[in-house]
Order: structure tokens, then sequence, then C-alpha cells
């Protein structure tokens, strides 16, 4: 029998996607999943939405993609299975979208200043729930300036450190690694190696998240070159971690599909067995 399609790593409208929760999980059991993670940033917004419209033989994983950084970088860690009520977590998620709206703000209003058409009320009206920059790349895209999403992440818009580029708040990543732990959940270190996006932790950083906690490493992402694959699955073996794989699936804000890449099932079975927050649904 072959074994289950599992793809850990996705987004909604709950946050920067453009496929509501409800759905998403249609489009994951019409594509042959066997077992979706929903994970959006900073937020479990989508998760009731996505869970009420379960179809017949999908398993939903609940998660989140939480924004941390580590010696000045940024990174994602997707944390899975959690109690979604624990009031430090909670606290900190909701800080953390707090934030991304200032911020969102504050990028905005550099684009304005310099005479782009884009306005506030246009980005808050593209984002359901958590803003991020995705929505300002839309806004964009709907002034002409840009050609698509991917378009906006340069240099000269709002790519990394960027023109109309500005930083939020992040959690340090240990921390996060011991918080969603508390919280009975577990966690994987998302798109480690995705070096074309900006500056991406070395392996001893790594290796403090293993010690911390860290339960796996994405060791398959499209931002990941073939290379980088090899060199993490090496990783994820020394550190005892579980790798996994997924398509971090954004609609059309991506051109990837769902089930671009898998998760072994090992890796999900382990994470499930570890997780004591949430159940998988
Ligand atoms: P933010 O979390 O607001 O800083 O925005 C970062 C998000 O933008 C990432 O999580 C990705 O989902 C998305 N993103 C980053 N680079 C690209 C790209 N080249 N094309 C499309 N989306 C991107
Ligand atoms: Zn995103
Ligand atoms: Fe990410
Ligand atoms: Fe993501």
């Amino acid at each position: 029998m072959p074994g289950l399609k599992i793809d850990l790593h996705t987004h909604s409208t709950a946050s920067d996607g453009t496929t509501p929760p409800e759905v998403l999980v249609r489009e994951a059991a019409d594509a042959g999943l066997d077992v979706l993670a929903l994970t959006d940033h900073d937020t479990t917004g989508g998760w009731e939405r996505a869970a009420a419209d379960l179809p017949d033989g999908l398993r939903l994983v609940r998660g989140a993609e939480i924004s941390c950084s580590r010696n000045g970088i940024s990174l994602h860690l997707l944390g899975y299975l959690f109690d979604p009520t624990h009031a430090a977590l909670a606290e900190r998620l909701d800080a953390l979208r707090t934030s991304r709206i200032s911020r969102a703000e504050r990028m905005v209003d550099m684009l304005i200043a310099d005479g782009v058409p884009v306005s506030w009320g246009q980005v808050r009206e593209l984002a359901d729930g958590t803003v991020g920059r995705p929505h300002i790349a839309q806004a964009l895209v709907a002034s002409g300036l840009v050609p698509t999403v991917a378009d906006a992440f340069t240099r000269d818009w709002i790519g990394t450190h960027g023109r109309y580029w500005g930083a939020k708040l992040e959690l340090d990543v240990l921390d996060a690694v011991r918080l969603v732990a508390e919280a009975g959940g577990v966690t994987v270190f998302a798109h480690p190696g995705a070096a074309s996006r900006g500056r991406i932790v070395g392996e001893d950083v790594i290796a403090d998240m293993a010690a911390a906690g860290l339960d796996g490493l994405e060791v398959d992402h499209p931002d990941h070159t073939p290379e980088m694959r090899a060199r993490l699955g090496v990783l994820a073996a020394e550190l005892g971690l579980l790798p996994t794989g997924s398509s971090d699936f954004h609609g059309a804000n991506k051109t990837v599909r769902l089930g671009a890449h898998l998760t072994p099932e090992a890796s999900y079975d382990e994470l499930v067995a570890r997780a004591k927050g949430v159940e998988v649904l």
C-alpha cells in the first residue's frame, strides 16, 4: 500500500494565502492528500473554519507558523497540535499579529511618501486575518507597478531589508520552541535553508534549537535547492530531528501546488505521538 500523502505546511486567508480555510481542505482532498496541516502565520484563526468543513478521509493537523529570530536573522517555526488557549502562547501570537499591523502601516506610509498609489485601506481590505507582506504585494500588483506578488519581494520593493521593508516583532526561536512545547505542541523549523529569501541561520543555531526541544526539520520545501535538501537530511539524522516536507501553499500568492512536497509517514506518526495539546481531526 502506498504511504499517506501528507502536506504539513499551508496558508489560508486567515493569513497570507488566498484560499479560505474551508476551501483549502476541499482542495487538499481533491489533490489526493490524506493529511493537511493548516499553518497560518502567527494565528490559529483559520482552525475552526477548516475543521467545520473537513471532507471525509482528510485528516487536519492544526498548526501555525510563528515569526521568530535568532542572532538578528528572521526565521519561521512551525508549531503543531498545541493548545490554542495556553495563555502565554496565545498572548505572544496576539502580540505578533498586532506588531504586523503597525509594521504594514509603516511600509504603506513609506510607499505613499514616494508617490506609490497604494493605501492602507486597500491593504486592510486584502487581509482577512494576519496581515503580511503578500497583502502589500497584492496592492502593488493592483497599482500596476509590479507584475506579480513574487516580483514585489525584491530590494527595490518589500523584499527583506528592501527599500520599503519594515521589521516586525519576532520571538526568540529558542523561547518559542519551549513555549509551544509547554502548550502541548510539537515544533518543526520551517524552510531552514531558504537562502533566496534572505540570511539563514547556521547549523549551530539548528543544534541549539534541537537542544531546546525542536522536533523536526523541514527538509523538502520549494525554496530549497537539491543540495540543501541533501544537507538538511543529513543534519536532521545527525541531530535526531524528524525530516518533513511540505508545499508551503499560499494559493494564488505563489505558484506552488498543494502536495508539491510531502512528509514521510514515520515523521508524521512520531510528531502526532509526541503532541498532547489538541488532537488531529
Ligand atoms: P511577512 O511575514 O509579512 O514578513 O511576509 C513574508 C511572507 O511573504 C512569507 O511568509 C511568504 O509567505 C511570502 N513571500 C516571501 N517571499 C515571497 C516571494 N518571492 N513570492 C511570494 N511570496 C513570498
Ligand atoms: Zn506566508
Ligand atoms: Fe515561512
Ligand atoms: Fe509558510
